[in-house]
């Protein structure tokens, strides 16, 4: 059956609401512009309460979604985001509050603020962290700010930052976007930064290392400290993107091994659901001296009170509307809180422990080719079926089948046909073991039937899309016939 969209599932006079009698008996026009107001009634759809809950689970269970079922999504941590996280998120206090209310009225949210920043701080080993930035990305522009602004200060000429081809593709887009010259260098046979090729490419004019740790390969870059040190060696600042800091929670912090600045993905590690563009939360955190160079307001204490501190010496200001996603904040202070030092351990420990039992289930399936010091993802390839004419795409398609999301594909590039697998820790054996039943069997009907991948996936809502094609001609029905619609259009 065409499913129907909620505007003609509209029955004319039923409605799921009652409202109490309006009590002001002005009319609209008594307090509005009368050109500002609309002329024709919305086309509101109606329907009762039933019927309305009934069209989102309906639309939502054609979704997949982690409460649904496994999201192996290499780079995006899906892992389950508890849900006292979003029951705290709902408490009046935290929802109803404005920005610009007097600092006196808010001290329970920059209390909140406040630990954060500084369990953030605690846990990178960073002198302070500025809540700002709402991204991963957008912490990396910040931090390519940061460098710049040092340089600049120190009157220091500088034009390029290093980094290796492992690198999230955030990380040139944020340095090339800031002005930056960059400069790739190769990875080494452990799929590590090639510390020869470095010492090739280190000169005077280096502003910077951006570093993804554990890289794209789910690899952990061992030589931090002697990358650090030849970085430091010409004035240049070492930037970790900490957005896969879920695999070294509680065991490794940046700061103790010469990072200067790392960024943190709340919406990741600290759980908030994510995809479909946000809101994130992507604190920035510094050591000592870059702290004057910091987005600000920063939340400080003094003689018990809270208060935001715009005095900060060289900042490079605001860079987001207010104070960064607040209730995304909230969010990871709960997890943070919940679990405590012990349990954050135990998040890195399970995610790698994770990782490396599917990695060596499948590794005789799927070859996976850099697996020294992988952490919490793995990196396998689907090269070998090509023979049979089935493309890694095919393989993820049929996973959908089964049931399961598939894992990134065709990145990081290095690996060819990749398959970018990240279990997170909050996964049962019981589930792992399903999807390496599953991905066997795809492996064997890669060899027996090739069209049944190739034609995958069957027994989802839609089948296999022209991808370029689905971009480009959105199927999509619009039920707005009113006058906001007319006007849309006219522009
Ligand atoms: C997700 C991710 C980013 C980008 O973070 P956003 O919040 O999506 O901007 C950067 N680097 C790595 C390694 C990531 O996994």
């Amino acid at each position: 059956m065409e499913p129907k969209t909620i505007f003609e599932k509209s029955v004319k006079g039923r409605i799921g609401y009652s409202l109490p009698e309006c009590e002001i008996d002005k009319n609209l026009e008594d307090f509005f512009p009368t050109e500002i107001l609309r002329k024709v009634k919305p086309n509101l759809p109606e329907v009762s309460e039933l019927d309305a809950m009934r069209h989102y689970i309906e639309i939502s269970a054609k979704n997949h979604f982690i409460e649904k079922g496994f999201y192996p999504l290499g780079s995006c941590t899906m892992k389950y985001n508890p849900k006292i996280n979003d029951i705290v998120n709902t408490l009046l206090g935290l929802t109803n509050l404005h920005p610009y209310q007097p600092e006196d009225t808010i001290q329970g949210a920059l209390q909140i603020m406040y630990e954060l920043q500084n369990d953030l701080s605690e846990i990178s080993g960073m002198a302070e962290v500025s809540l700002q930035p709402v991204a991963g990305a957008h912490s990396e522009f910040a931090g390519a700010n940061i460098i710049y602004n040092y340089h600049k200060n120190k009157g220091n000429q500088k034009t390029k930052i290093i980094m290796p081809d492992s690198a999230h593709g955030t990380n040139p887009a944020t340095s090339a976007l800031h002005g930056y010259e960059v400069v790739e260098i190769k990875s080494n046979e452990q799929g590590k930064v090639d510390i020869d090729a470095l010492k090739q490419v280190i000169a005077k004019d280096i502003a910077g290392f951006m570093l993804t740790n554990p890289n794209t390969l789910g690899v952990f870059e061992t030589e931090v400290k002697e990358i650090a040190e030849i970085i430091h060696s010409v004035d240049g600042l070492m930037y970790m993107d900490g957005a896969n800091l879920n695999a070294m929670l509680g065991y490794i912090r940046p700061g103790d091994i010469g990072v200067d600045i790392v960024h943190f993905n709340l919406h990741k590690t600290f759980s908030t659901p994510h995809g479909g563009g946000g809101p994130g939360g992507g604190g920035i955190g510094v050591i000592k001296k870059l702290v004057r160079f910091l987005p600000f307001p920063i939340i400080k204490k003094e003689n018990d009170k809270y208060y935001f501190d715009y005095n900060i010496k060289n900042s490079i200001g605001k860079v987001h509307s207010f104070y960064g996603n607040f209730l995304v904040m909230v969010r990871a202070y709960i997890y943070l809180k919940m679990l405590g030092e012990k349990g954050l351990q135990r998040v890195a420990e399970n995610a790698i422990i994770n990782t490396n039992y599917l990695m060596k289930k499948l590794e005789n399936y799927f070859p996976v080719p850099y697996q020294k010091d992988v952490m919490h993802e793995f990196v396998a390839s689907g090269e070998k079926f090509k023979k049979y004419d089935v493309k890694t795409l095919d393989i993820a398609k049929r996973l959908l089948d089964y049931g399961f999301h598939a894992p990134t594909i065709y990145f990081p590039l290095i690996v060819h046909e990749a398959l970018m697998i990240e279990p997170t820790e909050t996964e049962s054996k019981e589930t792992l073991d399903s999807f390496i039943e599953a991905m066997i069997k795809i492996s064997e009907e890669a060899e027996s039937n090739p069209e049944k991948l190739k034609n995958a996936p069957e027994n989802t809502p839609v089948g296999r899309l022209d991808e370029t094609a689905a971009i480009k001609n959105l199927d999509v029905k619009f039920s707005f016939d009113d006058e906001i619609t007319e006007t849309a259009n006219k522009r």
